[in-house]
């Protein structure tokens, strides 16, 4: 019984012979080792109806939620320049200072205000989360069933052997699509497994659950005892065979050692007063995308993307940290870019400056099917092509600027 994890829990005795007045338990009920029985009962029977007593158990079935909604930002078709253009122009020195010391109506404030700017630049669409959907199941299968389903409503109000026909073409179709989505899910299921597990380990567990399913048992499994070679099926002995497995690899001692009396190495203690403005763009620029957001459902996405941004912006009023804009305002002495070229201007950066030819050459392939390439297409785009193909644009021009590392790492 221990070997599958199974547990009696009928403690009482179930049959009584009435001859030789022994009681014994015959009828136990097992169940699962991490299942949870709030309540056992041995019930009387009748003895002229059986000799045995009935058993009963109650059980606590945790049941999942089928699904939920979630709300998902569509970055891709985000206006950016409306977001940075709405979030400069709020007026935020007023409004939060208003606020005086109340540091969470402030952060509150600021929240709502940012979830509310991002609302009305970047689009949003609910999607249903079916956390019960098995691994291999998609959204094409599930509109195939539905049809499906639909033809079967018809068929049972009028059977014509045309419905009857369709029907059966759509389950048949139905099945089929199942057994190859299974099919190939499992058969992909090793190697994708495989492949994760060194790469990321995320989606490596994702992955893992998935197959396995909601049977999981959080139960420690059976162990090997290495010295006798049995096997060990008891809770002390399973926890007493990894103590001393965990006590054996640990190689310092710490018997009788008194720990040693560090001196402090400051009287200082962490004090924040002033948080600048360097240190908040250091954190932004460390932000990982794709990363949940918090509660407040402001996602890095949201925060980071502005970074390219704002610099785009600022290359197109030559106002950016490249070397000649700098010099035009006598911030620097020397307006050379690092590859020698006497002049670091946007001209040389995007379409010259020989340290980010392999950038340039991914960007100038993703463009090129969208416009000519020039810098005033690269800066400001144009009304050659559709808005959303701007968007593409900016976004390949967004992400050279990343790559090239040339203002943030
Ligand atoms: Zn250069």
């Amino acid at each position: 019984m221990n070997n599958f994890c199974l547990q009696n829990v009928v403690k009482e005795a179930t049959r009584f012979d009435h001859r030789s007045g022994r009681a014994t338990l015959l009828d136990p009920i097992l169940i699962s080792e991490d299942c949870c029985a709030t309540f056992t009962e041995v019930i009387d029977i009748n003895r002229q109806m059986s000799d045995h007593n009935a058993t009963k158990v109650y059980l606590r079935i945790r049941i999942l939620a089928k699904f939920f909604t979630r709300t998902i930002w569509l970055y891709k078709h985000a206006d950016f320049t409306r977001f940075n253009n709405d979030i400069q122009n709020f007026d935020w020195q007023t409004t939060l200072t208003a606020f005086g010391d109340d540091i969470d109506g402030m952060a509150v404030f600021f929240t709502d205000k940012y979830i509310e700017i991002a609302r009305n630049s970047i689009p949003t669409k609910t999607v249903t989360i079916r956390s019960s959907d098995k691994p291999w199941f998609n959204s094409e299968i599930r509109k195939e069933i539905r049809l499906r389903d639909r033809l079967h409503k018809k068929l049972r109000k009028l059977r014509t052997v045309q419905n009857t026909k369709k029907f059966k073409v759509q389950r048949n179709k139905v099945n089929n699509m199942i057994i190859h989505a299974k099919e190939q899910f499992y058969l992909n299921a090793n190697g994708l497994l495989d492949e994760k597990s060194n790469k990321n380990p995320k989606a490596f567990w994702s992955l893992v659950k998935k197959v396995m399913g909601n049977c999981r048992s959080t139960s420690i499994p059976p162990l090997l005892n290495q010295n006798t070679n049995e096997i060990s099926v008891d809770e002390k002995e399973k926890a007493d065979l990894l103590n001393s497995y965990f006590c054996n690899i640990s190689t310092s001692s710490d018997d009788r050692v008194i720990p040693p009396d560090l001196p402090l190495l400051t009287q200082h203690s962490l004090d924040i007063d002033e948080i600048t403005e360097a240190e908040i763009k250091d954190i932004l620029k460390s932000l990982e995308i794709g990363k949940a957001s918090g509660e407040d459902c402001i996602s890095h996405q949201m925060l980071k993307y502005k970074m390219e941004n704002i610099l785009h912006t600022k290359f197109r009023h030559r106002c950016s940290p490249l070397k000649a804009d700098l010099y035009r305002v006598n911030l620097v002495n020397d307006p050379s870019c690092e590859c020698g070229c006497p002049l670091e201007d946007s001209i040389h950066v995007f379409l010259e400056c020989p340290l980010y030819i392999n950038f340039r050459n991914q960007l100038f392939k993703n463009i090129q099917h969208l416009a000519d390439i020039s810098i005033e297409h690269i800066l400001f785009g144009t009304d050659e092509i559709t808005v959303e193909q701007n968007t593409i644009l900016f976004r390949n021009v967004h992400s050279y600027i990343r790559h090239t590392k040339r203002f943030f790492d």
